[in-house]
């Protein structure tokens, strides 16, 4: 064996900061690593002097220049003698969250926006949304959910601060669970659906995806005590940046499993083409291609619309429709 070998070593990014990352493997806790030069072109340099010969990195933006490495990517990296890691291969995905980089012109290429992974192979998307203080936003939680069918990773839905819900949510609580996702309701006060949350989290990677006051420090506080504070640390580091997803971290959780929280998301925009918005609404999906006008309908004012006729005969409920509308317009 060469020593290139000997040092050889796989692992997956469980932290990335500005041209940094925590690398984990199964030989102890996480090592720093840069990235090999190979992989590293993909970062911004300083063009302060273009003729100097030593470039130094500025920062790894959102970027044309996107950073290749995304927190739960499986890497192979080489063991310095220092302790220190490079990363030199990017394994392939079994999934992605990404979105298109937005930092102005200097992120499309010909083919259009590049793309920004912000996390890898997870294994479900947590959405978290308040049932009340604010009251739940249904259009945004219908987005969410819509991302992450477009990244084909299941999503489940956590309700927070049930302690103060007037409303009756039962409905949408109805309608999502038949749609086939699952819903959680919690309070981090009273304790309720935190063991549920619990079974959810145990053994898998899970995305936490939320506006910030939805609750999601508290809930993770609920979840495994201190938890919640040392996610906020991250996040309020972030808070400084432009890009919020510039410092993103997966938690090891107590219990199995790991929680990586993407602080300040709204719903973005999706990157891959959408042919059909439909095909994002899973109670949507089977009416696809029975309308009059076949792949072609539009399902906003044709005649003989599959889906159209669906929500006359309450199929697809109006609300779920009209979000699919609106979706249309935001991410289209
Ligand atoms: P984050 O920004 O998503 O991390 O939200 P926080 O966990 O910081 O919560 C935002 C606000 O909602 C705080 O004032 C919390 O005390 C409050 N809050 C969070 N969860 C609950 C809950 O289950 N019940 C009640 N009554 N308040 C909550």
């Amino acid at each position: 064996m060469s020593t290139t070998e000997n040092h050889q070593r796989q692992g997956i990014v469980v932290k990335k900061t500005i041209g940094k990352y925590a690398v984990r493997s199964a030989e102890g806790s996480p090592i720093g690593c840069a990235l090999a030069g190979n992989l590293s072109k993909q970062l911004l340099f300083s063009t302060a002097n273009p003729t100097s010969m030593r470039k130094r990195v500025l920062e790894v933006k959102d970027l044309d220049t996107v950073d290749p490495v995304a927190v739960g990517d499986r890497v192979t990296y080489l063991l310095n003698e220092d302790g220190t890691g490079t990363i030199t291969e990017i394994h392939p995905r079994q999934n992605k969250l990404s979105r298109p980089a937005t930092d102005g012109a200097r992120h499309f290429k010909k083919s259009g926006p590049i793309e920004q992974v912000i996390v890898a192979n997870v294994d479900q998307i947590v959405v978290v949304m308040p049932a009340a203080n604010p009251p739940p936003s249904w259009d945004l939680l219908d987005r969410y959910l819509a991302t992450a069918e477009a990244s084909d990773i299941p999503a489940l839905i956590c309700f927070t601060k049930a302690d103060l819900l007037a409303d009756d949510l039962s409905r949408e609580i109805a309608l999502y669970r038949q749609i086939g996702y699952q819903v959680i309701v919690t309070s981090a006060v009273s304790g309720l659906g935190i063991d549920e949350v619990q079974a959810a989290l145990k053994d898998r990677v899970s995305v936490l995806w939320g506006k910030s006051g939805v609750g999601k420090t508290s809930l993770l506080n609920a979840i495994e005590p201190e938890l919640g504070l040392r996610v906020k640390v991250v996040n309020d580091h972030n808070s400084e940046g432009r890009h919020t997803t510039t410092h993103l971290e997966m938690f090891e959780l107590s219990f199995g499993g790991g929680v990586i929280d993407t602080p300040g998301q709204r719903a973005f925009k999706i990157y891959n083409e959408i042919d059909d918005f439909a095909q994002l609404l899973p109670e949507m999906r089977d009416f696809i291609g029975r309308c009059k006008f076949g792949l072609d309908c539009t399902h906003v004012s044709e005649p003989g619309c599959a889906i159209k006729s669906a929500v006359t005969q309450g199929a697809i409920t109006l609300r779920r429709y009209e979000s699919f509308l609106g979706m249309k317009e935001y991410f289209g």
